[in-house]
């Protein structure tokens, strides 16, 4: 009946390959070894200095005491603490402390209906206290408490018939005791294995939701970092970057901006509508992006806005005008039809910027000049490359005029 209790129904539930008793047992395994053995060795002091009890207590049954204690408990008990070196399961050294248990009370038992003494009527009653051994002292798990038990009761209960001077008067008193004995410490041990093993699986839920949650963060993280129409890095990249740039600008670390803008895109979306619009910008994306180097940060800057980052330790205008030039050529080469545009296909205006990091500006000068140089394309018919001064873009701040760059 006790089986239909919520605590065994979950013990018996799967748990990955096997069930929640057993993943239960081998994740404890050590916890509990390490309470069992503190516990088992206290009992152990207990139960041979008890002998000094006997002694003074039923001196006729002192040498019976004795032999019995140490020639028949001592070696079971030498035994028990090699099993626990064993690698076997918890359960079973648990099991093995609890079957000691019982042989001590068995023991116990003998010596007191050995002694011929009315004392060991009021002695009877320390027997009870092996009930609570089993159950709330060493805490075995509840099936093997409730066996072990019921074997110190039916123990108890039956030596008690041959003590001397036994009335049934006196078995009833101490059945008045050792029934409630063996029932509220039965329970309390119930609580307690119901309980222990709540924790745990409720620990091992919060784990699993905390390793999921780890898991999502990551991927959210890389979700926030990503362009979602073209799977480029987006400006936050470009933000971070420039935040990691800032903070360790090396020594004549030369930094590249170059900004690619989608000629007359406004009409490429009017005339073959926003979806042909966003597929166009996926493949000018991976077009840029093939035409740089690996080590370059390709991100989105806007709508229908590209932007290159490159860190060096030179300078190298040639390379970053080269590459601009590449970048242009990719994508004039892609020849993306555009019936509105001079060329009737789909090209680029390109910014190139190339100088030292200012620490006090950071990118921005460079993002600038890049963006007027940018500009001066467009004014000078789109579809090429202009490289831009890094001193004209603290002009090109002030002036009025010019396109404003959102700050990075
Ligand atoms: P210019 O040659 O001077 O750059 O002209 P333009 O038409 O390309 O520039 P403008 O700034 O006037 O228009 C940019 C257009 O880009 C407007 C907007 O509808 C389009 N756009 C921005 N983001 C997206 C997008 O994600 N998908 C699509 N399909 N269109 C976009
Ligand atoms: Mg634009
Ligand atoms: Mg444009």
């Amino acid at each position: 009946m006790y089986r239909l209790t919520p605590y065994y129904r979950q013990l018996s539930q799967p748990a990955g390959d096997s069930t929640v008793r057993q993943q239960y047992d081998l994740d404890r395994h050590d916890e509990r070894l390490r309470s069992l053995k503190r516990v088992c060795a206290w009992l152990a002091l207990f139960y041979f200095t008890y002998t000094l009890v006997d002694i003074y207590l039923l001196p006729e049954a002192a040498w019976r005491s004795i032999v019995l204690r140490f020639g028949l408990v001592g070696p079971p008990t030498l035994l028990l603490f090699a099993y626990f070196k064993r690698p076997v399961s918890i359960r079973r050294k648990e099991l093995a402390a609890v079957c000691q248990g019982c042989l001590g009370t068995l023991v116990w038992c003998m010596i007191l209906i050995s002694a011929n003494t009315p004392d060991v009527l009021n002695y009877y009653y320390a027997g009870l206290v092996f009930i609570l051994v089993l159950t709330i002292v060493a805490t075995p798990p509840f099936e093997q408490s409730l066996y072990g038990t019921l074997f110190v009761f039916a123990t108890l209960y039956i030596t008690i018939w041959f003590l001397p001077e036994v009335t049934l008067h006196y078995i009833l008193l101490h059945l008045s005791v050792g029934i409630p004995i063996l029932v509220l410490s039965l329970m309390a041990n119930y609580r307690f294995s119901a309980e222990s093993l709540r924790l745990y699986l409720e620990k091992n839920s919060v784990d699993a939701l905390r390793q999921e949650l780890a898991k999502r963060n990551t991927e959210l993280e890389r979700i926030s970092y990503i362009d979602p129409l073209t799977g480029l890095a987006n400006r936050r990249v470009l933000a971070r970057h420039a935040d990691e740039l800032h903070k360790k600008i090396e020594p004549n670390q030369i930094i590249t901006i170059i900004i690619a803008d989608v000629d007359h895109f406004k009409a490429f979306n009017d005339y073959y509508g926003h979806a042909e619009g966003d597929s166009c910008l996926r493949a000018v994306a991976k077009a840029i992006s093939a035409a740089c180097d690996k080590e370059d940060v390709v991100c989105r800057f806007g709508g229908e806005e590209f932007l290159v980052l490159r860190s060096e330790h030179s300078p190298q205008m040639d390379s970053a005008i080269d590459t601009a030039e590449n970048i242009r050529q990719a994508v004039a080469d892609l020849a993306i039809p555009h019936q509105a545009a001079q060329e009737g296909k789909v090209t680029l205006s390109i910014g190139v910027c190339t100088g030292p990091l200012d620490p006090g500006v950071g990118l921005n000068s460079l993002i600038n000049a890049a963006d007027v140089a940018l500009y001066a394309a467009k004014r000078e018919g789109r579809n090429r490359v202009r490289y831009g001064n890094p001193s004209d873009a603290a002009l090109a701040l002030l002036a009025p005029q010019s396109p404003v760059t959102p700050t990075i």
